[in-house]
């Protein structure tokens, strides 16, 4: 019931039937006084007015009979009697009109239809002073001037009989027009009661069609601003209000998918910012963490959260500085962090006041080391190239500059030069070999064969060699030892390196120890020696290209330095490991792991 639209619409109704009957009211009043009003003058003028000719006669014997009187009580009788034959006409009801024989010089009563204590109690009205004035002025001016606002309405007509003057009064008090007035006004304020009644009962039949829909668009709003998408409002009308409810609907549907797929991307960024490998930090305009993801607290080593922009790359470069960038400038410095170097992007995320800064790193310390490789690799190579190459030439120059150098001399010169080239040719096969290996135009002849008759082939190969260097060769492997699928050669290749370092390595007279078995899904070979072993230092990098313990010691036995490099990236295109197993006493083992069957074979199976 007081539901502020239903009150507005009761409200608007009492009002506008108020003003509509106080606006009908007043008017109907003021027409029926101004009718009553106009009715009384034309009354008067058909009765006294000189245009109308009949009246002549009357108008004229009010002049001249009373003139022919003997005295004034006398004259004051005529003047009644001939006023009284025409009371009828005058509409004189003694009640609420009379008529007054008044002095025309002093305006007493001398007579009238009422006594002279009901004229008393009148006021000296304009129209009487007005037919006052003409009977001292001796014209024939009548009072008959109309005031709607008054009270009463009065005509006031000099007659001049003769010696006497008089004033025909004739007062109205309207008590008719007041009592119709207030019997209109009752009948006004009744129809304005039924109206009010009727206008609150049409302000509920409003209610319920135009008001109610609208409460319930305005729940449904509610609910979906709360996030309530699901639920629909009942359509029960196909007017404005009933299209508004499907509009609604529709844009509420509209919303809920459009929501949905917001969410939809939302979550696939968060995953995205979670699981990205760059660090992203964002900073609110102050400079406090608004997010960070779990790569940012990895790069830096600590829990970013916990920081600011200032604790955490103030060092690097200040906040006004990136703030006051416009977008999409950004800045990007470098730092370490512990042993990453970090690439950092600096830039605004937003112009305006609530804007921040959006940090995002990216970890380029595997590149940088791969830079550094990569010079080396190259200095490495070109140095390994340069010392044979000026070997050649002084040799060369030596054989064509000297003249009387003997034969044998020339010859061993010239086995140098050869022996060198040899060495550059190795070098360079080895590099293509590493090259093939690198860009995976190696192709791996993969077959299956006996693991053993491999490694046999390459014990019966570097048998002799150990035999020269007074080396005892002792195979301690089974019998049985599984095929294995994988690129023969190569592995033969790998197996030929480790045996070939091993007799390198060993002083004379040593002992190298071929094993071999199976662990689990692999098989594994071992080759041990008595050799001078690797330092703990080296042991890590004996792998890398171009890597020596003792350079000139590899150079004089013809070693490249590329050996367990290549031999590496050959284990691991067959997903096998090869590393230095832990020895003891002097010496070094070298233990290569291979998968008896590879990943395609596995996953026939
Ligand atoms: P190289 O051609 O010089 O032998 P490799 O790549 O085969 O090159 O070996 C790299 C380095 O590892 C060698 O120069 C040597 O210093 C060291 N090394 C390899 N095998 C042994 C071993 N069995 N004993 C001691 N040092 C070894």
């Amino acid at each position: 019931m007081f539901r502020s639209l239903h009150m507005k619409l009761v409200l608007i109704m009492l009002l506008l039937i108020t003003s509509l009957m106080t606006v009908v009211g007043a008017f109907l009043m003021t027409s029926i006084t101004d009718f009553y009003v106009d009715a009384f003058y034309q009354q008067m003028e058909s009765v006294f007015g000189d245009s109308n000719p009949s009246n002549a006669a009357f108008v004229d014997s009010l002049r001249r009979q009373p003139a022919l009187a003997g005295d004034v009580s006398e004259a004051v009788e005529t003047l009644q009697d001939i006023v009284e034959t025409r009371a009828g006409d005058l509409g004189i009801d003694s009640r609420t009109r009379n008529y007054y024989i008044l002095d025309g010089a002093t305006g007493q009563y001398l007579a009238g239809s009422d006594g002279q204590e009901s004229f008393q109690r009148l006021q000296t009205t304009h129209n009487l002073l007005t037919a006052r004035n003409s009977i001292a002025s001796g014209s024939d001016l009548v009072g008959d001037a109309s005031d709607i606002t008054a009270s009463y309405m009065d005509v006031a007509i000099p007659i001049t009989a003769g010696d006497y003057n008089f004033i025909i009064y004739i007062y109205d008090n309207r008590d008719t027009v007041s009592e119709l007035n207030g019997q209109l006004f009752l009948i006004i304020a009744q129809a304005l009661l039924v109206g009010l009644l009727i206008s609150v009962l049409l302000s509920f039949l409003l209610s319920k069609t135009m008001i109610t829909p609208i409460e319930r668009l305005t729940e449904g709003a509610e609910r979906v601003a709360a996030g309530d998408f699901g639920s629909t409002i009942e359509v029960e009308s196909t007017d404005e209000i009933g299209i508004l409810t499907t509009t609604f609907n529709d844009m509420a549907a509209v919303l809920r998918d459009t929501l949905a797929a917001v969410e939809n991307e939302r979550n696939k960024l968060d995953t995205l910012f979670l699981h990205m490998t760059d660090g992203v930090v964002a900073f609110a305009s102050d400079g406090s963490i608004l997010t960070s993801n779990p790569a940012a607290s990895q790069m830096l080593g600590r829990e970013v959260s916990f920081y600011d922009y200032d604790a955490l790359f103030g060092e690097q470069v200040p906040f006004r500085k990136i703030l006051a960038l416009q977008r999409p400038d950004f800045l990007s410095v470098e730092l370490t962090a512990g042993e990453r170097i970090l690439e950092l992007y600096l830039a605004p995320f937003s112009d305006g006041e609530d804007g921040g800064v959006m940090a995002v790193m990216h970890d380029v310390t595997a590149q940088r080391k791969n830079e550094e490789m990569r010079k080396e690799f190259v200095a490495n190579v070109s140095h390994e190239l340069r010392t044979p190459l000026t070997n050649v030439r002084s040799y060369a120059e030596t054989i064509r500059d000297s003249e009387d150098i003997p034969r044998s001399v020339e010859n061993s010169f010239l086995d140098i030069i050869i022996s060198e080239t040899d060495r550059m040719t190795r070098i360079v096969q080895d590099l293509l070999t590493l090259s093939r290996l690198d860009s995976g135009r190696a192709d791996m002849k993969m077959i299956r064969f006996p693991f053993r008759e491999a490694i046999e082939s390459v014990c019966r190969a570097v048998e002799l060699e150990a035999q020269r260097h007074g080396h005892t060769l002792v195979r301690s492997y089974g019998r049985t030892l599984p095929l294995i699928t994988g690129d023969r050669s190569r592995i033969e290749q790998v197996m030929m390196n480790v045996l070939s370092n091993a007799i390198k390595y060993t002083p004379d007279g040593g002992t190298i120890t071929v094993d071999a078995g199976v662990t689990g899904k692999n098989v594994w070979m071992e080759v041990s020696d008595t050799g001078i072993g690797i330092p703990a230092a080296d042991r890590e990098r004996i792998f890398d290209r171009f890597y020596r313990v003792d350079k000139a010691r590899s150079r004089e036995s013809g070693g490249t330095g590329l050996g367990l490099s290549i031999a590496r990236e050959i284990v691991l295109r067959h997903h096998g490991t090869i590393a230095l197993s832990d020895h003891s006493g002097p010496g070094t083992t070298v233990r290569i792991v291979l998968p008896i069957h590879q990943a395609e074979e596995q996953g026939h199976a």
